[in-house]
């Protein structure tokens, strides 16, 4: 087998079939996170970014509603309140220090976007406009304020967008449609590094592996482990997988946001925007129900608790329709011209997937699984944690896949188009910093050697399972037991599931066994990682013996924060194919950082 060392191999040699590249940062993904650090490193350093998508289909670009910023254009406001709403709607499991830096740095943020060329919608006076979103208020919780940049209800197409131009001028190298499937790395003096990744070209089925000082990870979130979710197809949490697998920690895994408005028995969003703008959620008999839970926010309340009133209404009996088993969002007294111009699309497609006309009806909503506020852990700098104080040199990430925490236990709609411009920043800011003096780390002997096994495996696959059969049946169970409430029981049955389900995934069949444009094969090692992280999730839940934010027990009603105020640090300790269900995951407990915000009882 051939040896690689450090600096003798020019960009496009090959060997044993395996192309190999090299660079000073490379950015894993081309959404808001990726492409925000790449303009960051690009003008510095020898930058490429590798994308499974084409950039402009990254999940960016479904967001609608807005980014937040106290920019006090339309009303009073401080990046100090938005810390503290930060801080509350995260249940206080939020890092203090990293929601202050993103409260401070969400200012330039949106101005450096609109010095990008970014239209933002605008107000009479010319000044970028700014809508409500919940649980976003003034003086502390007294009243909504309006907080949100936003352009229409296609905030992240913007973003997006003004983000790929800016890279096409800065003359960025993208690797499009090429999968990222592993982190490489070496061990230097005792210590496992990283030395690039490996990656597979879906148009011909090869294999690249780019050597790298410094590695920002900004692959998004993994939403499709739900059933019912608002997430893209492509959102399987590769990057976290890959990661997660390498025995690196995952933190605060069992957080995921159910967001109160997706399109009833599709999941498809439909902004908080909506309400922004003064939509009502309203139960079958017509009634305003979220005045009875949140009397001062109401239907602007973080989107735990809008949550979990919704799921509350309908198991007492007061949802709507045949099965009673979905509730309305109501915005026929706004006047078609606010909604043609602030709401164009989530109104088109109450009309197209619905055949609801919102202008006279209101819209059948249910929650959808949204966010994921775990991930890979970093400190402020977007450097990966390898435990609770030591960071893996020249490793980051930024963006949905990462875990700073400024979303503790529950994010705030808008702060994750503002954490992944902030620390998508900072990321590529401090891999520069990095590359200036760090060296190449030596590529260990067959450096795509894992990878190729991994493909060799699933390519062989003549089994009898269905890969949408065993996906289908994980989100299914995701949503009936891991969802707004949860129990042990409930917990100990998709644990149980999710084992037999890697059985089976061992005994898949794949249809295609060609090498051009194989989707079925990524589709087969994207299930991989779906597998893992749902596998987390339920670890992680099981163990917070507490409700706090989006995790709700209900054998655990109360928060607990004697005991569980601390993040989880989730490690993969052994084979999960040979043990027992949970035996190859080990739980650690890390610190919340508290500054100003002792944590209080949650009121809105
Ligand atoms: C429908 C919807 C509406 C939303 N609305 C809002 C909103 O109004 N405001 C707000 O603040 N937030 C909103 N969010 C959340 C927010 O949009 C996302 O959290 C955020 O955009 C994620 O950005 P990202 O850069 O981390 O990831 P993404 O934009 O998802 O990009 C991930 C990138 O990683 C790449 N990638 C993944 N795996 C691999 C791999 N194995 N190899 C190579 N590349 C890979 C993909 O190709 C992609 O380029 C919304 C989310 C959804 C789903």
């Amino acid at each position: 087998m051939s040896t690689i060392n450090t600096g003798d191999i020019a960009d496009g040699t090959i060997i044993d079939g395996v192309h190999y590249h090299q660079f000073d940062i490379v950015i894993v993904g081309a959404g808001g996170a990726g492409m925000r650090a790449a303009i960051e490193a690009g003008p510095h350093a020898k930058t490429a970014v590798i994308s499974k998508l084409y950039p402009t289909r990254s999940h960016t670009g479904a967001a609608q509603g807005g980014m937040a910023a106290a920019l006090a254009n339309v009303e009073d406001d401080n990046w100090e309140w938005h810390t503290y709403d930060t801080v509350k709607g995260g249940d206080y499991l939020v890092d203090q220090d990293a929601a202050e830096i993103l409260a401070k740095e969400a200012i330039d943020a949106v101005v450096d976007l609109e010095n990008m060329g970014l239209p933002f919608n605008r107000t009479e006076d010319g000044k970028i406009d700014q809508r409500r979103f919940g649980g976003h208020t003034r003086e502390h919780g007294k009243a909504p304020v309006r907080r949100a940049c936003y352009a229409a209800d296609r905030t992240g197409h913007m973003i997006l967008q003004t983000l790929y131009q800016n890279c096409v001028r800065l003359g960025i190298n993208f690797f499009n449609e090429f999968y990222v499937l592993d982190l490489i790395m070496t061990e230097v003096d005792g210590v496992e590094e990283p030395a690039g990744v490996v990656a597979y070209e879906l148009s011909t089925g090869d294999l690249h592996v780019f050597q790298s000082k410094a590695t920002i990870f900004a692959t998004g979130g993994f939403g499709k482990i739900f059933k019912t979710t608002s997430n893209a197809h492509t959102l399987t949490g590769d990057g976290v997988g890959i990661i997660w697998r390498k025995g690196l920690p995952l933190e605060d895994m069992e957080f995921f946001q159910f967001h109160p408005t997706g399109l009833a028995g599709l999941g498809i969003l439909l902004s908080e925007a909506a309400r922004g703008e003064g939509a009502i959620l309203r139960n079958a008999e017509g009634e305003r129900f979220m005045e009875r839970y949140t009397p001062t926010l109401k239907d602007l309340a973080p989107r735990d608790i809008v949550a979990r009133s919704m799921a509350t209404e309908i198991r007492e009996g007061r949802g709507a329709g045949p099965d009673k088993d979905y509730l309305f969002l109501d915005i026929t007294h706004l006047e078609p011209a606010v909604i043609d111009e602030k709401l164009p699309d989530i109104t088109e497609f109450a009309r197209t997937y619905l055949g609801v006309e919102p202008y006279t009806e209101p819209v059948p909503v249910l929650p959808t699984a949204h966010y994921a506020m775990g991930g890979i852990p970093t400190n402020v700098q977007a450097e990966v944690l390898r435990n609770n104080t030591d960071v893996v040199k020249g490793l980051y990430a930024a963006g949905e896949c990462a875990c700073v925490s400024v979303h503790g236990s529950n994010r705030l709609g808008t702060n994750s188009l503002l954490d992944i411009n902030v620390f998508g920043k900072r990321a590529g800011k401090a891999a520069i910093e990095y590359v200036k003096t760090a060296e190449f780390v030596p590529l260990p002997e067959n450096p795509a050697g894992g990878v190729k096994n991994i493909l060799d495996m699933v390519r062989a696959g003549d089994g009898t399972e269905r890969i949408a059969a065993i996906r289908k049946e994980l989100q299914v169970s995701m949503d009936r037991n891991a969802q707004i409430f949860r129990t042990d029981e409930s917990l100990e049955e998709v644990t149980n599931l999710i084992q037999s389900l890697r059985g089976r995934y061992r005994n898949i069949q794949l249809h295609d066994k060609g090498k051009r444009f194989n989707t079925d094969l990524l589709e087969a090692v994207e299930l991989g990682f779906l597998l893992d992280l749902a596998e987390v999730l339920v670890f992680s839940a099981r163990s917070r013996k507490e409700s706090r934010g989006g995790h709700m027990r209900e054998d655990y009603p109360d928060r607990d924060d004697e005991n569980f105020l601390v993040h989880t640090m989730a490690y993969l300790t052994g084979d999960p194919e040979s043990e027992e269900a949970g035996d190859h995951i080990r739980l650690d407990w890390k610190p919340v950082v508290i500054t100003n915000y002792p944590p209080m009882e949650r009121k809105y």
